[in-house]
């Protein structure tokens, strides 16, 4: 299973991401949490095969890492666009913004009502924090941020 601990990020990324959960904070969005820090090459094959293989093989792939088997529904789509990730090389973070009874992935949320959706305030965050957003690729991954030099 992946880990969500700021410790299993390298030394470096560490400080980045205690900076930006510092700021996150200071600017009233502690709602977004940690969802996963490292993953390991096994865990990024077994995501890697989702949507794109048939459900016996994704399903095969999953339980042997650790991760809960899933439905037919479920494997419609991809989950990571990526072979290689830089969780695996750990130097990358996906948040979710923790809501009452919910994890919220809906770029549209307003929670602190300032006219500028969240996620967009936690993108421009975590730039100002020198991190890569994953907000901006053109196969756009809102929740995650990793290293950049
Ligand atoms: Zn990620």
């Amino acid at each position: 299973m992946a880990s969500r601990k700021i410790e299993d990020l390298t030394p470096r990324m560490q400080e980045k991401i205690k900076r930006f959960e510092t700021r996150l904070a200071e600017e009233g969005h502690e709602n977004f949490k940690r969802s996963c820090t490292f993953r390991s090459q096994a865990e990024q094959n077994a995501l890697w095969k989702r949507g794109r293989y048939p459900l016996d093989i994704v399903n095969a792939a999953y339980t042997s890492v650790g991760l809960a088997p899933i439905t037919e529904n479920e494997n419609k789509r991809p989950v990571t666009w990526k072979a290689v990730s830089d969780h695996t090389a750990r130097e990358a973070v996906d948040y979710y913004q923790a809501l009452p009874g919910i994890a919220n992935y809906d770029i549209k949320v307003d929670v602190d009502d300032d006219k500028i959706p969240d996620w967009q305030e936690f993108v421009r965050i975590a730039e100002a924090c020198g991190l890569e957003c994953g907000g901006r690729w053109k196969k756009a991954d809102w929740p995650h941020v990793q290293w950049k030099d």
